[in-house]
C-alpha cells in the first residue's frame, strides 16, 4: 500500500508539480515536491476512506432521510478543497517553512527549542505514543479555539457557516469560512511549533483528526456506548449542531475527545438525535453555493465587527 502511494505521488510529482516548478523557476521547492505530492495523495486517500466507512453507515442507520441531497453537494466541494488541496499546502509546505525559520532563528540565538520527547524523555523510541500525545494536545487546543469561536460575536459570524447546514453529513466537517480556516491553521501552527511536531507528522496528524471529525458529523444514528466518554461520537457532535443550541451558547465543543467538555462542564451526553442548523443564519449560508456562502459569511463578519 505504501508503495502504491509512493508511486502515485511520484507520478503526480513528475508530471504535475515539477513542470510547474521548472516553469516558474521555483527550484528551491524541488526537494520538497515529492513529500508534498505524497501528502496530497494521503489527503485523497483519507477522503476515499472516509467515504467508504461513512457512506454505508449513513445508508444503514440515517438519522434523517432527505428527499433531495442538493445541500450536501457544496460540502463535498469544501472537503475536496480542504483535504486534497489546502491541508497539504498549508500544513506541510507552510509549516515546514515556518518551522525551519523558527528553529533556525532560535538556534542562532543559542537556544534549542524543546520537543515533547526532550520534555518527557521516556517518549523516546515510542513514536506511536508521542503521536497520540500530539493528537491529544492539538485536540485540547482545538476545544478552546472552537469554544472561543462561539463566544465572540464576530467570530461566531464566521463559524455560523459551519452551523447553517441542515443536512449535516460526513461531508460537513470542512464547510468553514476561509477566515475561520485561517484562524484555525494559525492556532494549530502555534501549538505545533510550541510542542515541536515534526513537519511530516503535522499534516498526517491533521488528516487523522479530520477523519474522526468527519465521522462525528455523519448523519448516523450511532453512539459509542461506554466509549462515548473516550471518543466523540456522531450523537455527541450532533448535539453541538442542534438547532436549539446554535449560537453563542452551545455544548460539546470537543472535536475528537470528549474529555475537555467533561472537564470544563460543557458536555451533554443526552440520548437524542435533534435536527441541526442555525435558525438565525441567512438562507444563503445554508443552501447557497460555495462563493455565495463565503461572501455572505464575510458580510456577516463585517457587520458583527462593526457592532462590537
Ligand atoms: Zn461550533
Ligand atoms: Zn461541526
Amino acid at each position: 500500500m505504501d508503495r502504491f502511494f509512493s508511486s502515485l505521488a511520484g507520478d503526480i510529482d513528475q508530471y504535475a508539480i515539477l513542470p510547474v516548478l521548472y516553469h516558474f523557476g521555483w527550484m528551491e521547492w524541488e526537494e520538497l515536491s515529492f513529500d508534498w505530492a505524497l501528502i496530497c495523495v494521503y489527503g485523497l486517500f483519507a477522503v476515499i476512506l472516509t467515504y467508504a466507512i461513512c457512506w454505508p453507515l449513513e445508508a444503514w442507520r440515517p438519522v434523517e432521510r432527505w428527499p433531495s441531497r442538493k445541500a450536501v453537494a457544496v460540502d463535498v466541494l469544501y472537503t475536496l478543497i480542504s483535504r486534497v488541496g489546502v491541508i497539504p499546502i498549508v500544513s506541510f509546505l507552510l509549516f515546514y517553512q515556518v518551522q525551519t525559520a523558527f528553529t533556525g532563528a532560535l538556534a542562532d540565538a543559542g537556544f534549542i527549542p524543546p520537543t515533547l520527547e526532550t520534555i518527557i524523555p521516556p517518549l523516546f523510541g515510542h513514536p506511536l505514543v508521542t503521536f497520540c500525545l500530539y493528537a491529544l494536545i492539538l485536540d485540547f487546543a482545538d476545544y478552546w479555539r472552537h469554544r472561543l469561536s462561539h463566544s465572540f460575536r464576530a467570530w461566531y459570524a464566521l463559524h455560523a457557516l459551519h452551523h447553517a447546514q441542515r443536512q449535516m453529513s460526513f461531508w460537513s466537517d470542512d464547510r468553514n469560512h476561509i477566515l475561520d480556516d485561517v484562524i484555525s491553521f494559525l492556532w494549530f501552527f502555534a501549538v505545533g511549533l510550541a510542542i515541536g511536531i515534526p513537519p511530516l507528522q503535522f499534516p498526517i496528524l491533521l488528516l487523522f483528526l479530520r477523519f474522526m471529525e468527519s465521522l462525528s458529523h455523519a448523519n448516523i444514528k450511532l453512539s459509542f456506548g461506554p466509549f462515548e466518554y473516550v471518543l466523540v461520537s456522531p450523537r455527541f457532535h450532533r448535539l453541538h449542531h442542534a438547532l436549539r443550541a446554535a449560537g453563542r451558547n452551545s455544548c460539546n465543543y470537543g472535536a475528537v475527545f470528549p474529555f475537555w467538555d467533561m472537564m470544563f462542564r460543557t458536555a451533554d451526553f443526552s440520548d437524542v438525535y435533534l435536527p441541526t442548523g442555525d435558525a438565525r443564519a441567512p438562507e444563503a449560508l445554508a443552501t447557497g453555493g460555495y462563493l455565495v456562502q463565503q461572501v455572505t459569511g464575510t458580510k456577516l463578519f463585517v457587520k458583527a465587527l462593526a457592532k462590537s
